[in-house]
């Protein structure tokens, strides 16, 4: 019966560290200092997160989230360990007594707070990040069935990353959504380190490869060759600013500064066409200008003089609206072009290469520059990297031909 006592402790997210578990500290007036805890022997600042109740089944220790109210945590732990000093004495006594009925909440419930937390405006995620908790904590509700949280096993996660591959989904964007379902779990008090074992955890983190393979001249000459004239537009610009596939797609002609010579991405932006507004955010929220080259010059010339009503650059052909269909339309094309390796998961499940994926232009783009001899901090500015590291990982090869166009005949 050793260790029957319920402790309180902060479940955080540390700048800089992530979600840490620590004690709580208390001031000379014997109270919790509220917002701080214990971190590596340190008392450290600990804003955001949840109060959460310890208690021990046994060896196991168990952790109940009890949200971030202080004094309602406290008042929980009382109650709870009055409870169970009841039990103990009833144990003792000889006095079996019914079960205590808790209110607990579903799964389902857990993932909607869990949600609605991260929507409120004080987390300050942008609508990307907030649509990728919601698609995979949705997704993974909707695969799983399961009514508690924790009733949810390892299998169940391993499924889910399954899925997630079936989909074709790169190794980056599953390594994303397991980090969302981990966080989830570790949030709802599951014990992810019991739940998941250490070497599914590690081949389910596993990081993807650094070595940011660009696009071969072979490779895009034939993906060129073969695409529509619409999408010859759409890789072309894709690969000659290196913008996001989102930023490109939510591009609008008056944001192409033609006497400039360069394109103009907003950090946000709100677009009402054809009686629907939508409404964007680049992934910093801050805008940039990117390059503009004459070979893309004259391909977007061209293209709007043959679309000169459009408020997209290259929006759906039919509504006029940011076009999502864009990475299967490049799946295709690589197929229909030979392109695919033949030897990839995705290629054996689906007959779609997974080393055709819209983010690669952007990959090609700043390879391509560096090595045309574009200075890093310029391409670190066109890339809209706050960090010149991230930048750097393109830098391989040799710097020659400085200052050409990279993309003078690549389309
Ligand atoms: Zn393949």
């Amino acid at each position: 019966m050793a260790n029957r006592t319920a402790t309180l402790v902060r479940n955080a997210n540390l700048p800089g560290i992530g979600w840490r578990r620590g004690n709580l500290i208390k001031s000379r007036n014997g109270r919790f200092k509220p917002g701080w805890m214990v971190y590596n022997g340190q008392e450290v600042e600990a804003l955001q997160g949840v109060f959460q109740i310890r208690t021990y089944e046994g060896d196991r220790v168990k952790y109940t989230s009890v949200g971030d109210d202080l004094d309602a945590a406290q008042a929980m732990l009382e109650k709870l360990n009055a409870t169970r000093q009841m039990e103990v004495a009833k144990a003792i006594l000889g006095i079996a007594g019914p079960e205590p009925e808790k209110k607990r909440n579903t799964l389902a419930e857990l993932v909607q707070k869990y949600i609605d937390k991260k929507k409120s405006p004080s987390q300050g995620l942008g609508y990307a990040s907030i649509h990728l908790y919601e698609a995979t904590l949705n997704g993974f509700l909707a695969l799983v069935k399961r009514q508690y949280v924790t009733d949810v096993t390892e299998e169940d996660v391993t499924r889910f990353a399954d899925h997630l591959k079936r989909q074709g989904f790169s190794q980056k964007g599953r390594l994303m959504r397991y980090t969302v379902i981990r966080g989830f779990l570790r949030h709802s008090g599951v014990d992810v380190e019991k739940v998941i074992e250490a070497a599914t955890h590690k081949r389910l983190a596993a990081k993807p490869d650094l070595h940011t393979d660009p696009y071969t001249e072979m490779q895009l000459e034939k993906l060129f060759s073969i695409c529509t004239p619409y999408y010859k537009v759409v890789f072309t610009l894709l690969l000659s600013t290196g913008m996001r596939f989102r930023e490109a797609s939510h591009l609008t002609w008056d944001n192409v500064l033609w006497n400039e010579g360069k394109i103009n991405v907003p950090g946000s932006q709100r677009v009402t066409n054809r009686g629907r507004v939508v409404e964007f955010q680049t992934k910093t929220r801050r805008g940039r200008k990117v390059p503009m080259f004459a070979s893309l010059k004259t391909t977007l010339q061209e293209w709007r003089k043959q679309n000169p009503d459009t408020i997209y650059v290259v929006g759906t052909l039919r509504g006029d609206h940011p076009n999502n269909h864009w990475l299967d339309a490049l799946k295709h094309f690589a197929r229909e072009a030979g392109l695919n390796c033949g030897v990839c998961d995705s290629c054996t499940l689906r007959n779609e290469c997974e080393k055709f994926y819209l983010h690669r232009f952007r990959h090609t783009f700043a390879h391509r520059c560096l090595r045309s001899g574009r200075g890093i901090h310029t391409v670190s500015k066109d890339l809209g990297h706050h960090d010149l590291s991230i930048t750097s990982i393109y830098l391989s090869g040799s710097s020659d031909e400085n200052g050409k166009d990279p993309f003078a005949g690549a389309a």
